[in-house]
């Protein structure tokens, strides 16, 4: 945005105020993390938080930036995950959203912005590129680089190919400038991502020299910073590239001494009064697309607190962090084969110790007991799966008494969204409780020869405790169906042990499994 840069008085003060409040804010506790140390650009489209962990103890000064370009959303989440890292000393710098403007619209270039300046990450002063730097937005973060004069630099990419694979695409890379630290730390940081990496063809490998007018590339050249760039490969699930970002900068973090927390430490330490942390599977057998959406619907909702989870971060334990966890549509045996008899263990350990499950869809299928790759969790089997391809669009069901205290009360029917879901029923088990019907279809699909009146009055919603832990399955999609998008936050509250407190649906049988 041209006009904003176009007026310098404005903006020279703009920048002395920054460096004021930066100075005011340089001593943020640990405690304090959660409160952004300062605002660049404020007031206008490019406003941005960035946030400031110290330690109180002497160290080096490492700033992460990620969302530099908008279409790559892994490292704003990992930059988000790491400044809640407990840090034991130095000072950490993270600015998680840098392209606000880039981030909203999914695009790599900042939107409206002339065509020279328009990728951010071609905006910095450096031999061969730019003398200033290019917009507004460059110039806020170019002075706080300037400012603070980190002793490190990370900022957070993803290619669109694996390198390996695809020369054209710096994807699964990590790309250094030529201090001999850098040289020396990025070989560990290449060696601890690689060995969470099953096929050799997808290995980050290392490269050289960031590009002209990069963030990482200024940095080092007209500050001799430490600097580099992690690219994570946009093929890979995003809780994974996530991941990796988040077990590189550990790495460098554990090199410096600065950090001993766990690499999967993906929620801040302090718990808001009331808050319930969901954790969405995002992984094999699910994708992106609907993680991302109920991800965005639950942070919607006030109190809670979503994060995505990789199956290789529920292997190593993440869910200890979350009251409940979210399986999403998809493919329920695709997902159970991600997860690995390793994941679906602590997930079925997960809900018997007293977390929550919600399965829709392919998670529903996930959580029954007729598959030799179910999670067991619940007394319900799949009836007719034989036609499980019987159609996609909206189907009517009615809430029972307790879907209406658990979900809002809601009398009569209900359209909603419907994509292949499991039709269910009693599983037949006598070491399980029975579940509770939390809605019924009251409208069929009956596509590639699924029989006449299978579907109708089957239940639509379940829901039955497990061990300690709770669990419900959606069918159809209420995330997808307009209006209906609060029966997920809802019924996760339930899962997870808060309001409503019983519904009328019973313990857990006390018989051992
Ligand atoms: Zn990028």
């Amino acid at each position: 945005m041209a006009h904003v840069y176009g007026r310098p008085k404005t903006h020279l003060s703009r920048c002395r105020f920054l460096l004021a409040a930066i100075l005011v804010l340089s001593v943020v506790p640990a405690w304090a993390a959660d409160q952004p140390a300062g605002v660049l650009c404020k007031g206008t489209r490019f406003e941005t938080s960035y946030y400031v962990v110290e330690s109180g103890k002497p160290g080096p000064l490492v700033m992460v930036t990620g969302g530099v370009h908008g279409d790559e959303p892994a490292g704003m989440r990992a930059a988000e995950q790491i400044r809640h890292w407990p840090i034991r000393k130095g000072r950490l710098i993270v600015l998680p959203r840098a392209n606000v403007p880039g981030l909203a619209a999914k695009s790599r270039n900042i939107p409206d912005e002339p065509k020279e300046s328009a990728n951010l990450n071609r905006d910095f002063p450096c031999k061969g590129g730019p003398d200033k730097p290019l917009n507004a937005l460059a110039e806020a973060m170019w002075q706080l680089v300037l400012s603070r004069k980190p002793d490190w630099l990370v900022d957070l990419h993803e290619g669109f190919d694996f390198h390996k694979i695809n020369k054209k695409s710096t994807g699964a890379g990590l790309i250094r400038t030529r201090h001999k630290d850098v040289l020396a730390v990025s070989e560990r940081m290449l060696e601890a991502v690689n060995k969470t990496i099953d096929e050799a063809d997808h290995e980050l490998v290392p490269m050289i020299n960031p590009a002209v007018g990069s963030l990482a590339r200024a940095a080092w050249e007209v500050n001799g910073i430490r600097a580099m760039i992690q690219e994570t490969c946009l093929k890979e699930p995003l809780a994974r590239r996530v991941r990796q970002h988040r077990i590189m900068v550990h790495c460098l973090l554990k090199d410096l001494e600065m950090v001993d927390c766990d690499r999967d430490l993906i929620t801040p330490p302090d718990r808001q009064p009331g808050e319930l942390r969901v954790a969405v599977y995002c992984g094999g057998g699910v994708g992106s697309t609907g993680p991302v959406r109920l991800e965005g619907l639950l942070q919607a909702d006030r109190g809670v607190l979503a994060r995505l989870v990789s199956p290789e971060a529920i292997r190593a334990g993440v869910l200890r962090q979350f009251d409940a966890v979210v399986f999403p549509g998809g493919t329920g045996k695709g997902t159970a084969e991600a997860l690995g008899e390793g994941g679906r263990e602590a997930v079925e350990r997960f809900v018997r110790g007293g977390g929550g499950y919600l399965g829709i869809c392919a998670g529903a299928y996930l959580a029954t007991s007729g598959y030799e790759w179910g999670l067991k969790i619940i007394d319900a089997k799949t009836v007719d799966s034989r036609h499980w391809k019987r159609g996609k669009g909206t189907v009517k069901i009615e809430l029972t008494p307790a879907g209406r205290e658990i979900l809002g009360r809601r009398e009569g029917e209900l359209p909603i969204y419907y994509a292949n879901g499991p039709l269910l029923g009693p599983g037949g088990r006598d070491d399980l409780q029975d579940y509770t019907v939390l809605s019924y279809f009251r409208q069929e699909m009956r596509e590639n020869d699924a029989p006449e009146g299978v579907m109708l009055n089957t239940p639509a919603m379940i829901a039955a405790t497990y061990q300690k832990g709770r669990v419900a399955l959606f069918s159809p999609h209420p995330e997808k169906t307009a209006g209906l998008e609060p029966f997920v936050a809802r019924v996760i509250r339930w899962t997870a042990g808060r309001a409503p407190q019983d519904a009328g649906i019973a313990p857990a049988t006390r018989r051992a499994r």
